[in-house]
């Protein structure tokens, strides 16, 4: 009866034994298992890049662009303002030409048409002059021309009324060598003596 026992109780150990080995084998196969798929796992991972581990530089050099893209958007922020005053001041300073250019030619118009005048006046005043010296001259050929027919009346005991012709008074021989030429190219009328040698220019008249 106690052998029967303890074989059972031996047996039963031996069986227990066996189911805990077992139990123990399968989870050492199921942990081996999970091992080999994390392995697996790891080896399909990407390996750790050069980048990854650069990261922090990465940021750095991102931060220092994005710092620099911000100074150069503020830089061009300010060449936009000075470059819309610029075309502010190039449009004044064209206006201001544009304005200087024309008060130059107006200046110039002035001065042309004051010297315009000028010549008008200066020509006017030659004209008056030579008129006035023409009128002389003529009104000294009058003179001459009554003397000779005050002479020639004289000479020949002629009294007023008598009328003489050129032959009578201008030739080498005679009282004027030749008959004068008014300078304004007037027509003399010798006149009766007693009267005026006339002149048919107006002004060249005797006094
Ligand atoms: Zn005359």
């Amino acid at each position: 009866m106690k052998i029967k026992i303890v074989l059972g109780l031996v047996a039963a150990a031996a069986v227990a034994g066996f189911v805990w080995e077992h139990g123990a084998v399968r989870q050492l196969q199921e942990d081996n298992a999970a091992l080999q798929g994390q392995l697996a796992e790891q080896k399909a991972a990407p390996a750790p890049s050069a980048a990854d581990s650069a990261a922090p530089e990465e940021i750095k050099r991102l931060r220092e662009e994005h710092g620099e893209l911000l100074q150069l958007r503020g830089e061009y922020s300010q060449w936009k303002t000075k470059a819309a005053v610029s075309s502010l001041e190039i449009e004044k300073l064209q206006n201001q030409l544009g304005g200087a250019r024309q008060e130059v030619l107006r200046q110039a118009e002035v001065q042309a048409q004051e010297t315009a005048r000028r010549n008008t006046d200066a020509a006017a005043t030659l004209a008056r002059t030579a008129a006035v010296s023409q009128a002389n001259e003529c009104i000294n050929n009058l003179v001459k021309i009554n003397g000779a027919k005050e002479q020639w009346a004289l000479e020949n005991k002629l009294v007023n009324g008598a009328i003489p012709q050129d032959r009578d008074l201008f030739g080498p021989a005679l009282y004027i060598a030749a008959r004068p030429v008014c300078p304004a190219a007037g027509n003399y009328t010798l006149n009766a003596v007693g009267a005026a040698p006339t002149c048919s220019i107006a002004g060249h008249t005797l006094p």
